[in-house]
């Protein structure tokens, strides 16, 4: 099959699926408590897709080329019988299933989402110190916990990967605990870059701590060289220690933007498929979905979606598109 392309020549091959808004944490860069207390608007169970509706949308996504799918949220784990729905995912064949999670829920969790057909997950994990964690989770959760999800994930047989954001000021001075709690294990550790996302648009640029910088830390106490990329559309420049004490990666989303080979699309909780994290609006697939539309039908929606696509926000950044609304993490997934 001729692989679909956007404007700039870019596959789809990767889809995001946020199946909530809702968390079990409150992260202080991403879900602060001020922002997403009692009162906050989440979506009612209406509003989302289904477990059907996702699995018929991520079946035809994958007859347009979409090899890799990652469950997201919000937390995915606080969705109910998230399994049942891996298990829905895991049957479409040629697809690699990922998710992204906290971690908090893996401990019970992990095993059964292996045995449902889950590939691997991704940890996100910002600080190995206790008291950091439970100040940036700002729900009191202990590190610990997290560690022994990353332990019934690996116990389970799936890939772990774990994510770290680095805000500096908040947890930078935990760099090279964290590189040093998963040398020489299998799971790779990446850093990312604190990005302006969702209502946190009093980011500030001095409170990202570039690839470059966290990548230097690290070097300067175990040897780093780089290791070339596997893949065209690899979003972290990876480096490997030189002491044969395995690999990290660093995901400079914001010094150095990667839109040229940006082949991901997202679909929020409620069925709205976004070409950009940073885009402010998406397109609504659910009201298709639930008006009968034929596989056909939505094949020609999305076709005409990726076809027209012409985002690059990171690339583009500059003073006035800072100030544009933007679409909170927490809906999105990341
Ligand atoms: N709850 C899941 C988790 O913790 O991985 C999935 C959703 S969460 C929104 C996905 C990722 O986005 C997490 O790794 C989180 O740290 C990251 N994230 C949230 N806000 C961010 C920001 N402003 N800049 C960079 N990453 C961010």
């Amino acid at each position: 099959m001729e692989p679909l392309l956007d404007r700039l020549g870019r596959p789809l091959e990767t889809l995001r699926v946020s199946i909530t808004d809702r968390c079990n944490f409150r992260c202080v860069y991403c879900m602060p408590k001020e922002v997403f207390g009692r009162d906050y608007p989440f979506l009612a169970r209406e509003q989302l897709l289904t477990f059907e509706e996702i699995a018929r949308v991520v079946s035809i996504f994958a007859s347009l080329g979409v090899r890799t799918v990652r469950l997201t949220g919000g937390e995915p784990l606080v969705r109910r019988d998230v399994e049942q729905l891996v298990g829905l995912l895991g049957a479409i064949p040629d697809v690699e299933l990922a998710l992204t999670t906290n971690g908090a829920l893996l401990p019970q969790k992990a095993a059964a989402l292996a045995a449902a057909g889950l590939d691997r997950v991704t940890v996100s994990l910002d600080s190995v110190d206790d008291a950091t964690f439970r100040s940036l989770n700002d729900v009191d959760f202990p590190v610990e916990r997290v560690l022994e999800g990353i332990d019934a994930a690996t116990a389970a047989g799936l890939g772990v990967k774990v994510n770290a954001v680095v805000k500096r000021g908040a947890n930078d001075d935990g760099i090279v605990a964290l590189a040093e709690r998963f040398r020489g294990t299998a799971h790779v550790l990446r850093f990312i870059e604190y990005m302006d996302v969702g209502h946190t648009n009093g980011w500030r640029l001095d409170e990202v701590v570039p690839a470059e910088e966290i990548v230097r830390r690290i070097d300067a106490v175990w040897p780093l060289e780089p290791v070339a990329s596997e893949r065209a559309d690899e979003t972290s420049r990876r480096f490997r220690y030189r002491d044969g004490g395995g690999e990290i990666g660093v995901i400079s989303s914001v010094t150095q933007p990667f839109c040229g080979a940006c082949s991901r699309a997202r679909l929020s909780a409620e069925g709205s498929l976004y070409t950009c994290l940073f885009a402010v609006r998406g397109h609504d697939l659910r009201e298709p979905l639930r008006a009968g539309a034929s596989d056909e039908e939505i094949v020609a929606l999305l076709r005409g979606i990726w076809t027209r696509r012409t985002d690059r926000y990171s690339e583009l950044r500059t003073a006035g598109t800072a100030a544009l609304p933007k679409v909170e993490m927490s809906y999105i997934g990341g």
